[in-house]
């Protein structure tokens, strides 16, 4: 029975990239210049995109693996982009890292558990009352019984219908979700690589 009385507040998942696709393009330009002279200038402009919106785009360095490095440096600094960071552009859309779809299923964690412990702390509200949560699309409602936080035993639904009804993804569809998609975590290996090209 979805309780719509609970105040909620929608965090990201645990295991979102943070950006979800990464695009990088050369760009040149003919630089003029009568006290320096002139000549072709290059560089790696990098669009960050999240959920389907592009957020951020900036001109880098054009050598491929500093671009890279620099991007991954600058990423880690960030937080997650929910309203737990006063981002609250992104609540309605579904929770699953890589959709864009909105959501229509909402739930609350009973517990919330640590990455590297069984222990779960319960999700008490905080000081204005509110409690953290996802959203979720309908295609991605069911959430599954091998994980802690995310998991269907773990949910309280409080708007719309809980993971019973909800369908399994189809993987197509997770594979569709854009031409280019990096996490944080393979910046590394993916420098490494071109490295050995
Ligand atoms: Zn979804």
């Amino acid at each position: 029975m979805a309780d719509t009385n609970i105040k909620f507040q929608r965090v990201c998942h645990r295991d979102d990239p943070l950006y979800d696709k990464i695009v990088i393009e050369l760009e040149e330009r003919y630089k003029q210049s009568t006290i320096s002279g002139d000549e072709w200038r290059f560089g790696n402009r990098v669009r960050l995109f999240y959920k389907g919106k592009e957020l951020d785009n900036g001109l880098m360095h054009s050598d491929i693996c500093i671009t890279l490095e620099k991007l991954a440096e600058q990423i880690k600094l960030l937080e997650p982009l929910d309203s737990s960071n006063n981002n609250k552009q992104f609540d309605d859309i579904c929770c699953q890292p890589g959709c864009a779809e909105r959501g229509t299923r909402k739930y609350v964690f009973k517990k919330i558990f640590p990455s590297n412990s069984f222990t779960g702390a319960e999700n008490v509200p905080d000081a204005n009352g509110y409690t953290k949560g996802m959203v979720f699309c309908d295609a991605h409602g069911k959430r599954g019984n091998c994980g802690l936080t995310d998991a269907d035993d773990n949910y309280i639904c409080i708007e719309g219908n809980d993971w019973t009804s909800a369908p399994v993804e189809d993987a197509k569809r997770s594979q569709s979700a854009g031409p280019f998609i990096i996490g944080v975590e393979d910046l590394g290996s993916l420098v490494a690589e071109i490295s050995d090209y």
